[in-house]
């Protein structure tokens, strides 16, 4: 077992970057060129047909079935010349990734032979069987079956020989069971409350947009040790492994060269991305070893999760062409840093102002702040719910461990923003917001940079940061799909929105000027979230954890408990007064997270048991034996005064047998623990149990670290965090 750990780290060492068939055109060139999207529409369809589909894309119209004939007669086309054979609907069920159901395009055609069809009812619903799928509850008292329905807002794109088609995914009686209805939901929920605000300002504005920029962190492996690691096949984290001597101390990783085996990956990965129409940007090394970051230039938030979605199967699958496997898992090794997915986010009118970056003028800045404000309202409500939004089993790794973020949702404005704020307060409502620096040296004025270009006071430790012109919510987990954290966040800021135009509509009917109704409006908001919500300090620190209670910040570091707010009063009147989740949905979701919770704590402690005894315990013994050897061999040598020459031995023989007793014992009461919280039925009450139960790991896996440290090299079982992390 140990030479075959040596060989394959050998072989690990040895691989060389693959090679990239890299495009022999320009990136522009074939940028989306397996996306169905306007260019392949015009091309593709009649002139009628084109019109339908713009205006039920823009604005909503539905399709009749002729017209979603015709489009799909066009797709079919556009597919069979790039050789496809199949179709699925592509749609977000409440699972990690995504999920697939292929048909190919094969029919009878009646005269004894086969033809290729593909008609507008294919295209808009498929019936996928819901039963097999996480639903909370809402399956088993309703109807198993469920249906996909196309969701024309998001492009229909190529992967390898199957059209996909993004859907959304429901229950027969209606209930979402997937991420993206939600999302749509709150989308359009912030738009319609943020439309009117707007329209004070630009009464030409229609729509308002949310944007999602992602920021993809994740690790690479050689695929041949993670094959050499059952933990890390299992549950996708390291349930065990002594820290490095040598890990990020150096802070050599980070925006170091990236290693040309990665870099090849990188490449690959890109050019798939290109052609599904992914403007990625961004690539690079993160902080810890082997761990990298991916970003896209930001778009609309439905159509960049989807992106985001595709580019994990992408990776997913074009890693292991360069004998790699990616861990989207936010903590797969202890002690260094782990993996999360900053949603940068923002709003913008389709006039194409966006609404968190300073205007032109000072209504343009009144407006900046309208919504700035606004925005940190309802984070300040609802923060609760934004943690319980980016909760999970694998998230709670990072949240609250001392690494971003902390446990509690606070708000980093800046220093320029936070000034501003309390400037407004000790000024008339009417004084205007002027462009720092427009009218020379300022005396009492109110005053916003152009662009913030002071990146220097950013701050690490905020889970939502004010970044200049859009939020960054970085609580997110790296294997998270966005919509959770995005639908949440979105949802809040109608709301609050919704709640601010009413009071300056009051305050207008009462003869105030707009701009005065609105500050008016703004600063009592201003007072109340000035000294709670805002936060310019490390967010790291035990004075914090105090502070935020005081502030009667939510600062509950349990996942199971975390849920929970997602079914308090004021979470089920915000999400069922925009009509973005039903009660039923959020129980049932609840059930779900729990649920998934349960599972993934379950499988993590049956697997750590298991390796404790059929791979620890062993090479433990076996050097232990190899030990008594020596010590045998010395009594034959030197008789009576052996016990002088045996010390180091026999010290190691009684360390091993503590340690190996004590990792026994471990184990035995953890497989109790599980036994008696298997027999508790209700999801909640178990999730909580099984919390309990994954706390007792990290004690388990420290008996198992000091074993590590002690037994011979050479018969240690697994790959090793050395050997795990600086292979490139
Ligand atoms: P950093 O690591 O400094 O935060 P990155 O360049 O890695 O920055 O990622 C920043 C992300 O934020 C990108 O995806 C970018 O497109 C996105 N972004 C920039 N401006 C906005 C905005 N107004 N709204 C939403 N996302 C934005
Ligand atoms: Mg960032």
């Amino acid at each position: 077992m140990s030479k075959l750990r040596f060989d394959v780290v050998q072989d690990a060492f040895k691989k060389k970057a693959a090679a990239v068939d890299t495009p022999d055109k320009k990136t522009s060139e074939y940028f989306g060129e397996l996306v169905f999207n306007r260019e392949k529409m015009r091309k593709y369809l009649d002139d009628t047909t084109f019109k339908a589909l713009v205006s039920c894309i823009d604005n909503g119209e539905p399709l009749d079935h002729k017209t979603a004939d015709s489009v799909a007669a066009g797709m079919k086309q556009w597919a069979m010349e790039h050789g496809v054979t199949h179709t699925t609907h592509w749609f977000q069920p409440l699972t990690e990734g995504t999920a697939e159901k292929h048909d190919s395009f094969m029919e009878y055609d009646g005269k004894g032979g086969m033809i290729e069809t593909f008609d507008g009812k294919a295209l808009v619903q498929q019936e996928p069987d819901a039963s097999s799928f996480p639903s909370g509850g809402i399956r088993a008292t309703f109807e198993a079956r469920g249906y996909t329905a196309w969701d024309p807002t998001s492009p229909v794109f190529i992967q390898d020989d199957t059209l996909c088609i993004p859907t959304v995914f429901i229950s027969y009686t209606g209930e979402a069971l997937d991420y993206k209805t939600p999302l749509k939901k709150a989308l359009k929920a912030v738009s319609d409350a943020a439309v009117p605000i707007c329209r004070l300002f630009d009464p030409k504005v229609r729509k308002v947009w949310s944007y999602l920029g992602w920021e993809q962190e994740y690790f690479l492996v050689d695929e041949d040790l993670y094959a050499a690691r059952p933990d890390l096949m299992l549950t996708g984290r390291t349930l065990m492994g002594h820290a490095s001597s040598k890990n990020q101390q150096l802070d050599d990783h980070y925006f170091g060269a990236i290693p040309s085996r990665v870099a090849a990956f990188m490449r690959d990965i890109e050019i798939a991305g290109y052609k599904l129409g992914i403007p990625l940007k961004t690539r690079h090394n993160e902080v810890a070893p082997n761990q990298f970051e991916l970003a896209p230039i930001y778009g609309e938030t439905n159509l960049s999760n989807d992106q985001n979605q595709q580019m994990m199967n992408v990776m997913n699958t074009i890693a292991r062409r360069h004998g790699f496997v990616v861990l989207f898992h936010e903590k797969p090794f202890n002690g260094i840093n782990g993996s999360g997915k900053h949603n940068n986010w923002s709003l913008g009118t389709d006039t194409g102002t966006l609404l968190l970056a300073p205007g032109k003028d000072a209504m343009g800045n009144l407006q900046f702040v309208t919504f700035f404000v606004n925005v940190l309202a309802a984070v300040q409500k609802h923060n609760d719910l934004l943690k319980a939004s980016i909760a999970s089993a694998t998230n709670a790794h990072r949240l609250g461990a001392n690494e971003a973020p902390p446990a509690i949702v606070s708000a980093f404005l800046g220093r320029t923003m936070t000034a501003v704020l309390r400037k407004l307060l000790e000024v008339p409502s009417d004084t205007p917001i002027e462009i720092a620096g427009k009218r020379g040296k300022s005396v009492g004025l109110v005053e916003i940079p152009e662009i913030f270009i002071d990146n220097t006071d950013r701050n690490r430790t905020s889970p939502f940061a004010f970044t200049g012109n859009r939020f960054e919510f970085r609580a997110v987990g790296s294997s998270a799909n966005c919509a959770g954290a995005m639908t949440t966040l979105n949802a809040a800021v109608a709301e609050q929105l919704i709640l601010f135009k009413a009071d300056v509509d009051k305050a207008m009917a009462a003869g105030k000027p707009m701009n005065i109704a609105v500050m008016d409006t703004l600063k009592p908001i201003i007072r109340s979230i000035i000294d709670v919500v805002c936060f310019e300090g490390n967010g790291y620190t035990d004075e914090w954890k105090a502070e935020a209670s005081r502030r009667g910040l939510d600062v509950e570091t349990s996942v199971p408990e975390m849920f929970r707010a997602f079914t308090t009063p004021k979470a089920i009147s915000l999400f069922t007064s925009l009509g973005v989740y039903t009660e039923k949905e959020l129980y049932a979701r609840n059930e779900v997270k729990w649920e998934t919770y349960t599972k993934k704590v379950q499988i993590e402690a049956r697997v750590i048991g298991r390796m404790a005894l059929n791979h620890i315990i062993p090479a433990a013994l076996a050097y232990q034996t190899k030990l008594l050897q020596n010590i045998s061999l010395m009594k034959e040598v030197y008789g009576d005064g052996y016990a002088a020459m045996a010390g180091v031995s026999m010290g190691f023989v009684k360390r091993i047998s503590e340690l190996v007793g004590q990792l026994r014992e471990q184990v035995d009461a953890m497989v109790d623990a599980r036994r008696a919280a298997n027999k508790i039925d209700d999801e909640y009450l178990k999730a909580k149990a099984y919390h309990e139960i994954a706390e007792s790991l990290f004690a388990l896996r420290r008996s198992i670290d000091k074993l590590e440290e002690i037994v011979d090299n050479d018969m240690w079982p697994l790959p090793k965090y050395r050997e795990l992390l600086f292979i490139n």
